[in-house]
């Protein structure tokens, strides 16, 4: 009896006091702030929504081709564990920060929360641009981001996946280097990796086509006919160009694309010969020039952000003129943004419901690594399609219950679903 009234006191102790450390993450505190009164957050349960768990800079000399040595900086934030291991990408970019790095962690686990999954929410990253490396280089580097970060990983605690710039060669080197240290191959220490390095079938696929099972459900209840719907995709890569493919096989017409260096316009749209000659060669089909500012503010249908992040802020979201911004992106919407875009009727479809397919095939990734199974695509496709509707259905209800935007809703059924977790462990 003793003993649990010491624990209650202590629990009152800490609820009272806001965390003394200094890495608070304030773009989440942001991204909370309409939520925390629609669910009556307690202060310290909002303070464990705005405070990562766990931190972990590094610094990584690395070799380079010349001989010389050059150190790397890079960060992992596991989020919070409440609900499971935490899992998240790992992203190679000369502008990705620590602060970027919280706030990508902090989705990761709003999203595994609202896609129902058994996991926490991480991100990581390195400040580098891998275009300036060679691929020996990236391997090197890759190598020594994981001896950095040690066991502080692994297929129980922490299990990351491919980002921006980062992809299934790169993941294979992680499970590879994993395995050296720690003595044991263990291919469910990280998901995407290739086929013959223990990844699923369909998870290259799977983010772009969990976001057109949500297209076509939203497309269905607006009565849209795809052949008239006209498509805008910021970004090229793996997410852009997969869902560019599966829209147009589904007879959408994709207007224009872009990657880094800029876009192109076809008002007809492009032809699938076109798209998949343009996505084999790391290149854009032909067509009009537009910059990637000008994409955002095409008079489209759908526009699709699926490049980096802060895409559409205070500055342009007056100038955006489609009818419904798909996020695959994670975090393309300012907070100011999003209010506007909302003001003026505009409906966002949240990148922790729209591009949560890939983490969802990263979980069947991880289940089958762990049961040493191996699922069809057919089954991929299947799974990914129930739990990618489960959500969509989810936030629709909660929507309308609410009378809120699909950002707000899907927040307040993942934030739920944390504590309800958290509240189960003992302080
Ligand atoms: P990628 O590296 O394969 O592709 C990124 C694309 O964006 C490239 O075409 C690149 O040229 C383009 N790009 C880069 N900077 C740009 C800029 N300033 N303006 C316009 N385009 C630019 O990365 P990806 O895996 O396709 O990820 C894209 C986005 O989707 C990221 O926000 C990522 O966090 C998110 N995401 C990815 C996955 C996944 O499974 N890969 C899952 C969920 C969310």
């Amino acid at each position: 009896m003793q003993a649990d009234s010491f624990k209650t006191e202590c629990y009152t102790f800490v609820m009272k006091n806001a965390p003394q450390s200094s890495n608070k993450c304030e773009a989440c505190s942001k991204r909370l702030e309409p939520i925390a009164d629609m669910l009556k957050l307690l202060p310290m349960e909002r303070a464990l929504l705005e405070y990562p768990q766990r931190v972990i800079s590094v610094s990584m000399p690395v070799r380079m081709d010349d001989g010389s040595t050059r150190i790397f900086s890079g960060a992992r934030v596991q989020y919070n564990d409440a609900l499971g291991p935490t899992k998240g990408g790992i992203r190679y970019h000369h502008h990705v920060d620590e602060a970027e790095v919280q706030e990508l962690a902090f989705l990761m686990m709003i999203k595994c929360a609202l896609a129902g999954l058994p996991y926490g929410g991480a991100k990581g990253g390195i400040t580098v641009n891998p275009k300036e490396l060679s691929k020996k280089e990236l391997e090197r580097l890759t190598r020594a981001f994981v001896r950095a970060l040690g066991t502080t990983v692994g297929p129980q605690s922490d299990i990351p996946a491919p980002d921006v710039n980062t992809d299934a060669e790169v993941m294979g080197w992680f499970a590879d280097e994993y395995g050296k240290m720690t003595g044991k191959y263990q291919p469910a220490v990280v998901t995407g990796k290739p086929l013959k390095k223990g990844g699923s079938k369909g998870r290259d696929v799977a983010t772009g086509l969990g976001g057109v099972y949500i297209v076509e459900r939203f497309v269905a209840t607006r009565g849209w006919n795809p052949a008239e719907t006209s498509v805008a995709i910021q970004g090229f890569g793996n997410v852009g160009g997969h869902i560019a493919h599966l829209l147009h096989e589904r007879g959408y017409r994709i207007v224009a694309v872009s990657n880094s260096k800029g876009g192109v316009h076809n008002k007809n749209g492009f032809s699938r010969g076109e798209l998949v000659v343009a996505q084999k060669n790391k290149i854009l089909p032909k067509g009009d020039a537009v910059t990637n500012e000008e994409l955002l503010e095409l008079p489209v249908d759908i526009l699709i952000p699926a490049a980096l992040s802060e895409q559409i802020t205070k500055a342009n979201a007056e100038r955006v003129q489609a009818k419904v911004v798909l996020e695959m992106a994670n975090a393309p919407t300012t907070v100011e943004a999003d209010a506007i875009l909302h003001a003026r009727g505009t409906l966002v479809i949240p990148d922790i419901l729209a591009n949560a397919g890939g983490v969802i095939v990263s979980y069947f990734e991880w289940v089958q690594n762990l049961k040493k199974q191996s699922w069809s695509d057919k089954k991929v496709a299947e799974q990914l399609q129930k739990k990618m509707h489960e959500a969509y259905t989810a936030v629709t209800q909660e929507t309308k219950k609410r009378g809120s935007d699909m950002r707000t809703a899907a927040y307040v059924l993942a934030i739920d679903r944390v504590l309800k977790a958290q509240r189960k462990r003992r302080h």
